[in-house]
């Protein structure tokens, strides 16, 4: 079994992963980490929740050294919410190097973050388009970056920053060690790979698209028109601690919202509409513990590392297969135990179809015991397409 001290990290590295309890490497730190450490460029696929970030963190800061306070290392991340996770973690492997870190984020002031790039940075941690903004203003200077970190790259363009990604990158001096991370790899993301990076290293943590083994999935079969009510019974009987309830749209979010504020639970709720300070101020509830419930649109089903999230239910089945994957990956995190559930109506068999097709087995159906269904709800996965994913899995 490898241990943090045989893969090459520094001592006052080492001491603030002792701090934190962690003991063994995860498998892409395994891999990752002393490939990185000799300065080779890398392709990590990890989905998150794998100790991805430490992963990448670790290494720089072991490459970094002491702080020099001038910015050698960018990582670009797709969202202000992982921005700020990635930060933390800088902040806390750095600890005893001093590392000292800009955070550059759109949807607030440029007063904070041109002040911290003032005082002198080694990490900046940035979203495309407030990096880009920085640097077209020469408020940030690109020309000692010694090491390119891409995180999330698929979410950044899914989200459309191609073009942005692409104009930081060439804003990059080009003797640099490059790091990609993506959750997937797809043909776009590897002709990147192919001119931004040099002779990379592939390292694939990926279980297939396999959601984490840890968590227990369900589909709830109900119509449509009795969504709420199950939902608030699923609430009241499963025992959460911390629950992620998903919506597809803003407007059913803050209804979900209202429904099971009304019935006497906090919630939090996050989604693009609402201003940064709302969402920092959700986010933070939720982690400490002030609401137990979040509504959430799927801008926080990925990256997002929130510890202790005991269940996730799906208001609606996601429109995108990779989505299913994305939220119930908010549970069973660093091997805790998580329950996931989905309220399945009907209309959206296609969808469900798409899921079971992508994680190749069917999900199992059940029906809550007690709740007052108006119509029988269907528990055999229906359709000749889930048919033959059954027969599929047990070739
Ligand atoms: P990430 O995939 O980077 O979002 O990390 C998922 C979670 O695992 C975070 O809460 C990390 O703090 C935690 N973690 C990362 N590496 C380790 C490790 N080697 N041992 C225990 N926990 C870890």
């Amino acid at each position: 079994m490898t241990t943090f001290t045989e893969l090459g990290l520094p001592e006052p590295v080492l001491r603030t992963l002792a701090e934190h309890g962690y003991v063994q490497p995860t498998p892409i730190q395994a891999q990752a980490i002393p490939v990185i450490v000799s300065g080779r460029d890398i392709i990590g696929a990890a989905q998150t929740g794998t100790g991805k970030t430490a992963a990448f963190a670790l290494p720089t800061l072991a490459l970094l050294g002491p702080a020099a306070g001038k910015p050698r290392c960018l990582v670009l991340v797709p969202t202000r919410e992982l921005a700020v996770q990635v930060d933390e973690n800088f902040q806390k492997y750095g600890k005893y190097l001093g590392t000292k870190t800009a955070l550059l984020y759109g949807g607030v002031g440029y007063g904070a973050q041109t002040k911290a790039l003032d005082d002198g940075v080694d990490v900046v941690i940035a979203t495309p388009g407030r990096l880009l903004d920085l640097y077209e203003q020469k408020i940030l200077n690109l020309s000692s970056i010694q090491m390119l970190i891409l995180d999330e790259v698929d979410r950044m363009l899914d989200m459309g920053f191609i073009e942005d990604v692409t104009r930081i990158i060439n804003y990059c001096p080009k003797q640099r060690q490059t790091l990609l991370f993506s959750a997937t790899i797809s043909d776009t993301i590897g002709r990147i790979a192919g001119w931004a990076l040099q002779n990379p290293v592939t390292v694939d943590v990926r279980t297939g698209l396999g959601a984490a083994d840890t968590v227990d999935h369900a589909i709830y079969p109900v119509d449509v028109f009795q969504k709420y009510d199950l939902l608030l019974a699923l609430l009241q009987r499963s025992g959460y601690k911390s629950v992620i309830v998903f919506t597809r749209t803003k407007r059913d979010a803050d209804r979900i919202t209202e429904w099971i504020e009304g019935h006497g639970i906090p919630v939090a709720t996050m989604h693009a509409d609402r201003s940064q300070s709302e969402r920092t101020a959700a986010l933070a509830g939720f982690k400490s513990g002030k609401f137990a419930v979040m509504v959430a649109t799927d801008i926080a089903s990925r990256g997002l590392d929130i510890r202790g999230v005991t269940h996730v239910i799906n208001y609606n089945v996601p429109e995108h297969a990779e989505d299913y994957v994305h939220r119930i990956g908010r549970t069973g995190r660093a091997s805790a135990e998580g329950e996931a559930f989905t309220l399945y109506s009907p209309d959206e068999m296609h969808h469900l179809q798409q899921i079971e097709l992508l994680l190749g087995r069917p999900i199992e159906r059940r029906k809550l015991e007690s709740f007052r269904y108006y119509s029988e709800p269907q528990l055999q996965p229906g359709g000749p397409k889930a048919a033959n994913v059954s027969r599929k899995r047990n070739r």
